[in-house]
């Protein structure tokens, strides 16, 4: 049977019978896959590290009559200072049940793949009072790399800027008061909007040196901009509700 070589994330690690697991990998050459690591749970299987949630490892795929399965791995890197915190859980949680809600297979793994990467490691090293903002980052980032990204800089109807917008989720983006044609919509200020535009734009690494945001306000957009995946994906990760209370 042919073998196949990739590195990959776990962006999801379940349970399957007695001693085997469900992984749901994201590999830089296919993007996401669904694999079984067979005797993952018994304390003998040398690869048991790989099938952590979060872990980057080197796999060797192979395939059987009920699908892949993994034939090998070598540990990389284990992200391990991310379940010390609650927070860094959270967001990191968030992070990967977001790229699985949003991502199918074959869509654009090379800039995925370096924003995992990027994320984790942020995830497990900035302050841990960024992780609220960067939360709002990977979501915003997240938005762009799937093609669904927000119009924030001006208004997504007239193209005409504004010092107030309504954020109007079916119309992908935020909309001036002259073109709003109810008042049942979120109000951005154009310091909120230009706020995010710039975040959407930021080098991940250049976080933990720009200037901390008030975290109820980052909260906030945080909130908008989950109600504006929800509208275009259909859901939202089950750990939202965890972020949103930290
Ligand atoms: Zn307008």
């Amino acid at each position: 049977m042919e073998r196949q070589k990739c590195h990959a994330f776990v962006l999801r690690s379940a349970k399957y019978k007695d001693h085997d697991k469900i992984l749901t990998l994201f590999t830089r050459s296919e993007g996401k896959l669904t694999v079984c690591a067979k005797g993952a749970m018994s304390i003998k299987c040398k690869y048991s590290p790989s099938t952590q949630l979060f872990a980057l490892s080197e796999y060797v795929l192979s395939e059987s009559k009920s699908g892949l399965y993994v034939y090998s791995a070598d540990l990389i890197r284990m992200f391990e200072g991310i379940v010390k915190d609650y927070e860094r859980l959270a967001v990191a949680s968030y992070f990967c049940e977001l790229i699985d809600i949003m991502f199918h297979a074959g869509m654009n793994e090379d800039i995925t793949f370096n924003l995992i990467y990027y994320a984790l490691d942020l995830t497990e090293k900035a302050p841990l009072e960024y992780m609220p903002l960067i939360a709002l980052v990977i979501a915003l980032k997240l938005t762009g790399i799937s093609g669904i990204y927000p119009c924030l800089n001006v208004c997504v109807k007239c193209c005409e800027e504004s010092d107030m917008y309504m954020f109007d989720y079916s119309q992908g983006g935020v909309i001036c008061p002259r073109c709003a044609q109810t008042k049942d919509l979120p109000l951005l200020t154009r310091t909120e909007t230009e706020y995010m535009y710039a975040l959407l734009h930021m080098d991940l690494r250049n976080i933990v040196k720009s200037k901390l945001a008030d975290k109820d306000e980052i909260i906030l957009l945080f909130k908008y901009i989950n109600e504006y995946i929800r509208y275009n994906v259909g859901r939202l990760p089950r750990s939202v509700e965890q972020l949103y209370a930290i």
